[in-house]
């Protein structure tokens, strides 16, 4: 039933070749994680792991299975890695991959609702190329901004685990210490995200508070001469019922380019 795209069979943006080592367990994820030198190598060995049985299960099931709309496409169906500026100033942290959003076309937020609220928004505070955002070869750049997830698999109902979580933390901390020189601002959208990011910053050495701050929309934290912004996820509950607006998310990236010197 393994419909996922094969690494190095051409998938556009795809980091991995067949040659990329394989984390199969939390253990391997430690250790390739913790001994990948670039932020190309985390893509590719994030984008082949298989550490989270159900989470490998689910988001092949998927691929395999595929929804009406895009039962002539063939998902991706592995993990996804990050997307964006390899050198940013601006990071964005979400949750993880939906099912048919970034688990059929292979990069964060692209092809579903979610990511059509996010890319518009960043692309009318000046950060993305173009407002949309639908497949991998469809030619978004960001400026200065690079998404990532807590999670790379697309979770059941989105909501991955506790051991899923910390399993997959280590491609977080990961790129956390490869980021942390150049970010200046780190936008958190939700609330599960915004508490996996704290103990990610304390294992990648950033001297984080000694209480965690609390989720909300809007709050500011500094960090380590950096700033921590909160923001409600892009998710269809928040934007079909008018939790989160255009203005909210608008808000927040404008003040995290202004921040982050990426305004104009
Ligand atoms: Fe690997 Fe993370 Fe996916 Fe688990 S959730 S299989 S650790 S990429």
């Amino acid at each position: 039933m393994n419909d996922a795209v094969r690494p190095g069979t051409g998938w556009p943006g795809d980091p991995a070749t067949a040659q990329t080592p394989v984390a199969g367990t939390a253990a391997d994820v430690r250790s390739l994680a913790s001994n990948a030198v670039t932020l190309d190598e985390v893509a590719a060995r994030v984008s082949v792991c298989r550490a989270c049985p159900r989470l490998v299960a689910w988001r092949e099931q998927v691929a395999h299975e595929r929804r009406r709309a895009f039962a002539d496409q063939t998902y991706w169906g592995r993990p996804v890695p990050s997307f964006g500026d390899p050198d940013p100033r601006i990071l964005v942290l979400g949750l993880a991959p939906a099912a048919h959003g970034a688990n059929r076309t292979g990069r964060m937020f692209t092809g579903d609702r979610s990511g059509d609220w996010l890319y518009a928004a960043l692309y009318r505070a000046g950060l993305a190329n173009q407002p949309s955002s639908v497949a991998a070869d469809d030619g978004l750049t960001l400026r200065g901004v690079r998404i990532s997830a807590p999670v790379h698999c697309a979770p059941p109902a989105n909501k991955p685990t506790p051991t899923e979580r910390d399993a997959c933390h280590p491609w977080l901390e990961r790129e956390l210490r490869l980021l942390w020189p150049r970010v200046r601002v780190v936008v958190v959208l939700g609330a599960f995200g915004w508490s996996t990011l704290w103990p990610s910053l304390a294992s990648a050495g950033v001297p984080v508070p000694s209480r965690r701050p609390p989720f909300a929309h809007g709050a500011e934290v500094e960090v380590d001469g950096r700033t921590v912004l909160g923001c409600y996820h892009v998710s269809q509950q928040n934007t079909f019922t008018g939790r989160l607006t255009e203005p909210m998310l608008d808000a927040v990236l404008d003040r995290a380019a202004a921040v982050a010197g990426l305004s104009g």
